[in-house]
This record gives C-alpha cells, structure tokens and sequence, in this order.
C-alpha cells in the first residue's frame, strides 16, 4: 500500500514585513499532526514614541505552546538579539531542546547569566558544520560571514526535500574573524537540488555594492591613526570582527583599548574565553582610562544606536562615571543606525557636538559594511524586491507570505495553505504582555493628555458631605485667560451637581457619569484637548 508522503511546511512567526524579532517554524507530517523544528527567536526594539514603557517586543508564540508536545527542537543560527533575544523570556513556556554552536552557545549563556532571575536554560552545542538528527529534520550548519562569529545558514532536509535557511548572511571574501561563508557546501548544496530557500537573500543580492571587512579595518586604522586626541569608537557590541578591527587600529597608533559598557565587557569575555580574539593585545577597563593620556587611549564603547543607557549616550550627556570627551577629541561610529533609531543617534551625535567633539559616521567616511540596514527577513519593500530579483533570476515559485501563513512547500506547487495564529508580545518591566490587551494604549493616551481625579463624598440624602477633591495630572495649570484649570473644573462639577435632579443625585453612578462630562467638557473647551477623568464617589 502506497503511503501518503509526508507535507513540508514552513511559517514565519516573526521577522516578515518587520524588522527583528526572527522566528521560523518548519514542520513535517500529514496536516493533522505535524512535527516542529523552531528556527531562531528574536526579539525587535520598541520605539519609545508608540509604545511608551515598553522594552522589547517578541513574538506571540501561542502556536508553539499549543503545539508544546510537538516540538523538536529549536535552533539558533546566530547570537544576534534579533534571533535570540526572546529566548530566555519564552523558553519556559516551550521547554524545547534547544543547539547552537560555540559561540553563540556561550554568549547565551552570559546574556542569561546577566539577567537576574533568568532561569536555567540548556542549550545542546553543536561543532561548526555540525549536523542534528531529530527525526524527520535532519538539520545541518553551513557556516556563512556576517557581523557577528559563527553565523550559520541551515540545510534543513526532510524525507520530502530540502530547505536552505539562510539566516543573515553577507559573502564577505576577507572576514577578519571567524569562518568564511562555505561556498562550497552552499554550491554543493544547490547540485544536489534544493526544494526551496528561505531567509535572506536581498542582503546577498548587494554584497556587490559593499565594501569588505579589509576596506572598513584600513579607514579605522586611518581616523585612529589620524586623531589628535581622545578616540572613542562605537559599534554593535556582538560584532566581533569590528572589535579586532578597532584593537588592530589602537596597536598601530599605539594606543590602549579601555572597554566601556557591560554589553562590550561581556562580548569581549566571551570571545576572549572561545578563542575569537586569540593574539588580539590585552584591553583595559574603564576605571583606567582617566590615567592614560589622551593620545595614547581608545575607548570602545556600546551606544552605537543612541541607547540611552549605553556608554557613548552618557558621555554625550556629560554623565558618565568614568569616560569624559572635550573639545578636540574624536568620536567614530561604526556601525549604521538601524532604521528607527535615527533619532536617538541624532540626539547623541547632538550632545557629542555641543561638547566640541568630533563626530564621524559612515556618512562622512567609509567606517561600516553596508548591512545592518537590510532586515533579515524584511519590510514590505525589501520582500518585494527580493521576489522581484528572484523572478527575475528564473526562479518559477516565488511566494511571499505575512507573520502566521503556513506555506506548504511540498509536495506540489508551494502555496499558503492557512493561517495560524501569530502576534507580537511587549515586555513591559518584568512582565509580558500580549499586544491586543489595552494597556499600552492606555498609557499612549495618558502621556498625551493627562488625568483629572475626582473624589467626592455624597450622603445617603444625595448632598455632598465635604468640598470634592480634585486632581490633574499632567493638565495645563492655566487655560488661555489665565485661569486656573483646577478652578475651571469645580466650578463645571459645581454646576453639573446643582443641576441635577435631586433624586438623580441619589444614585451614585449617575452622579459620576453627569460630573465626569461636565468637568471633561469644561477642560476640552478651553484645552481643545480632552483628558481622560475619573470620578470616584462615596456615599457615606
Ligand atoms: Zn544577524
């Protein structure tokens, strides 16, 4: 009897149309029980201005807690946080097995360790170019060049074909850390037929127009070298090649590395311990920078998107502990604002300015690979591009989706065969929110009008029993004239209250109803504004 070939299907639960916050899912069984593979779990930073309070957003992962039993196993490519910063948040709920390699193993391991609280959280290390077996998937690692060590595109193979999934990746022919893209796996892949690929080939598809690792480490050795003063240099801090770059650029203009940042600190000790910066000098930590003279330090330092609790925000601010920049003194960024993080750059680079600083960015000089900028997996506008390129390239499929379609890549023509629930999630604090849930809405609405408090004391008869209390927060404190807005307000609640029948002014819930009108009414029309208003009333 002939069996019924098993469906490959695939699903972004993340990272499609947006940036960050990396999350594929691949499965494989006859549509009514499917076995999952996991691939990355990223998280996006939050914009202050339409989330307000919120740290981090992650994907909703509703589907995969559902699907709990199912779950084989969940890979990182890389240890960007855009591919596995949502993981110490989420693993609990999913308690799936989770394999990286070394590198990203380790850095994991040191971001869970710097949370405090943070469960423990096993992860299965696999060597470079390693292969697992969690049966039906075989998955193997191809090592690819990107920003950060150890970024691994995966071969995802299945009785029914095979699936490259790209992660980030960029072909860089002379990276300075870390292994080469495997070109001759990839190639040797393609011979071998590949069912579909997944990921990111946009980035791919510009290399061309990218200056290599080599160029940036030779312009960094020239503004270094070139200095007259003080040099601070700021990049990503899991950017590992970079680091050795900045560290070769200090030794040629004999100057010591003093690490600024916890993030830099941390990655630094990492790579130190796994060997990615084996022969690289000694660096210092902050404490010694105001020992060294100016012409003989180099600060390294976190803040490259405008954080504003970072390093190089504080010195902007003039408010760091340790590491003061003056007049005279040079500041590269290199590394590109990631879209969205423009404006805080700005107010850095502003602040650096005031202070006579020096300010160079990949604006005025070649200081950064152009990739950052390209999302893994994309918005609206790269995805189209993407599958412009492809067609364009004779590839006869080319399908985009959205978060939570389920593609059915085989057997048969691929196409989006449902739609499963997905979303995002906010960390708020400590605590995680779901998107849809009207707290974040709220606050938006507080931080843009502000708050009125009513307090008043009624009698079971309906006569107020003292003077009401009233509270704003965050109103104007006088109206056009020169009015006080408290007094706007009682005198509006004074009216309403007489002009209430006084049977109406028994009930408790009509009082407030009548008063919350009144009061917000009299504020909107001097304010053109409405606040939100409360009125709380007791009957004593
Ligand atoms: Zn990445």
């Amino acid at each position: 009897m002939a069996s019924m070939a098993g469906e490959f299907v695939f699903a972004p639960l993340g990272g499609v149309g947006e940036i960050g916050m990396n999350l594929s899912i691949y499965g494989f069984g006859d549509g009514r029980r499917r076995q999952w593979l996991i691939v990355d779990c990223g998280v996006s930073f939050a914009a202050e201005e339409h989330l307000p309070g919120v740290d981090l957003i992650l994907p909703d992962i509703r589907y995969l807690i559902e699907e709990r039993r199912n779950l084989l196993g969940l890979i990182l490519t890389h240890a960007h946080e855009d591919h596995m910063g949502a993981l110490i948040d989420l693993w609990p709920r999913l308690n799936v097995p989770i394999y990286a390699t070394p590198f990203s193993a380790a850095l994991f391991e040191a971001r869970r360790l710097s949370e405090p609280g943070a469960p423990e959280i096993p992860v299965n290390v696999v060597p470079l170019r390693g292969r697992v077996k969690l049966d039906p998937f075989t998955i193997e690692f191809i090592s690819v060049a990107h920003s950060i060590p150890e970024s691994n595109a995966l071969a995802i193979s299945t009785p029914a074909g095979t699936v490259l999934h790209t992660g980030d990746w960029k072909i860089d022919p002379t990276p300075l850390v870390g292994a080469k893209t495997d070109a001759a796996r990839l190639s040797a892949l393609g011979d071998g037929g590949v069912l579909a690929l997944v990921g990111d080939s946009t980035n791919a598809i510009r290399d061309g127009r990218s200056p290599s690792e080599a160029d940036v480490a030779k312009t960094l050795a020239e503004l270094v070298r070139t200095a007259p003063a003080r040099v601070a240099v700021t990049t990503f801090a899991s950017h590992v090649d970079r680091i050795w770059a900045v560290a070769d650029a200090a030794r040629l203009a004999d100057r010591e590395v003093v690490v600024v940042g916890r993030a830099m600190e941390r990655v630094v000790q990492v790579a130190r311990e796994t060997g990615y910066l084996d022969g690289v000098q000694e660096f210092r930590q902050a404490e010694s920078y105001g020992y060294l003279p100016p012409d003989k330090v180099l600060a390294l330092c976190t803040g490259s998107q405008g954080e504003p609790r970072a390093a190089l925000s504080r010195i902007a601010e003039d408010e760091h502990p340790e590491v003061t920049l003056t007049r005279g003194d040079r500041v590269i960024f290199s590394s590109r604002a990631i879209p969205g993080n423009e404006k805080a750059v700005d107010r850095v680079i502003n602040g650096l300015v005031a202070q006579g600083v020096e300010v160079v960015t990949d604006r005025t000089h070649l200081v950064h690979v152009s990739r950052i900028v390209i999302p893994a997996h994309g918005e609206a506008l790269h995805l189209a591009e993407h599958a412009k390129l492809a067609r364009q390239a004779g590839v006869p499929h080319v399908l985009l989706c959205r978060n939570g379609d389920l593609v059915r890549l085989a057997p048969g023509t691929p196409e989006i065969i449902d739609e499963i629930p997905s979303g995002r999630l906010y960390k708020d604090g400590a605590l995680l929110i779901e998107a849809e849930a009207r707290t974040i809405a709220a606050r938006r609405r507080l931080g843009l009008s502000g708050v009125v408090s009513v307090a008043l004391a009624l009698s079971e008869k309906g006569a107020l029993a003292a003077d009401p209390e009233i509270e704003l927060i965050g109103v104007p404190e006088f109206d056009g004239s020169g009015r006080r807005m408290d007094e706007i307000a009682r005198e509006a609640l004074e009216e309403a209250f007489e002009a209430l029948p006084r049977p109406r002014r028994r009930d408790p819930n009509e009082v407030a109803e009548a008063l919350r009108r009144a009061v917000r009414g009299a504020l909107a029309e001097r304010w053109k504004k409405k606040p939100i208003c409360y009125v709380h009333v007791l009957v004593v």
